[in-house]
């Protein structure tokens, strides 16, 4: 497997945004990878499927358009994506990066960041690599905060008190499109359309491959030490 673990000289971290990129089949731990790299490093977090989640619970216009995709488990028209997604990276807080979770989720919106961002900001780009098996487990027992966007399990990494985010005290709540159906087709569309951005980034030399099959915490770990390795101001 080709990997890319250069350094990146301090100077040039500094003046450009780092944009972290987390890639991989749905339940292979991104969102919870997510949160926890966006605490340790102090980036913000930016899942297009919470800014869609959230935007249907408001019942917006955005909300109103998407909800059916999401309820299939298909992809969201580009046009959406790229409107919810730009309006929330042009904020302040993103000015010296962020954690991309679920996006790009096509060749051609992995085109379109680049084409918008590549000579400002820095990748790193990570591959959360994981079986078909877990996923489906992972993702039916999976229970996420309402507020703080934790992922917890029924089984493997329950909460304290049932329902209860250990975290921030919140409502836990398990996804309208965590059902075995839906999670069906939700792997059929990554195996079609997101799978093949392993290889783009494969052969552009920019994508580090993470084993995602162990623990969260050992997960997390990896990928902490990864990300230091690269970006050793952080
Ligand atoms: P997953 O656990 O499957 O990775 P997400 O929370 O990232 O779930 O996304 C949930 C849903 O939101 C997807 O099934 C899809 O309908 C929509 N979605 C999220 N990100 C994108 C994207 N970049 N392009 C198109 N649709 C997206
Ligand atoms: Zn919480």
């Amino acid at each position: 497997m080709t990997t890319y673990s250069a350094k990146v000289e301090t100077h040039d971290v500094k003046e450009r945004a780092l944009v972290i990129i987390l890639l991989g089949a749905p339940g292979s731990g991104k969102g919870t990878q997510s949160v926890e790299i966006s605490h340790s490093f102090n980036l913000p977090h930016i899942s297009t499927g919470d800014l869609f989640r959230e935007n249907i619970k408001n019942q917006t216009e955005i909300g109103q358009k998407v909800k059916s995709y999401l309820d299939k488990g298909a992809l969201v028209p580009d046009e959406l994506v790229f409107d919810i997604l730009f309006a929330r990276i042009s904020k302040a807080d993103c000015s010296k990066g962020y954690i991309l979770d679920g996006f790009p989720r096509t060749t051609l919106q992995a085109h379109k960041l680049e084409d918008l961002l590549s000579s400002s900001v820095h990748f790193a780009i990570f591959n959360l690599v994981v079986d078909d098996s877990a996923v489906i487990k992972r993702l039916s027992g999976r229970l996420v905060c309402k507020k703080c966007s934790r992922v917890f399990h029924k089984d493997s990494t329950p909460p304290k008190i049932e329902g209860v985010c250990d975290v921030c005290g919140e409502e836990l709540y398990q996804r309208s499109d965590d059902n075995p159906e839906v999670i069906k087709e939700r792997l059929r569309v990554y195996y079609e359309q997101t799978k093949p951005l392993e290889e783009y980034y494969k052969n552009k030399g920019q994508l580090t491959p993470i084993n995602a099959s162990g623990s969260p915490a050992e997960v997390l770990k990896t990928l902490k030490a990864k990300i230091q390795e690269m970006y050793p101001i952080l």
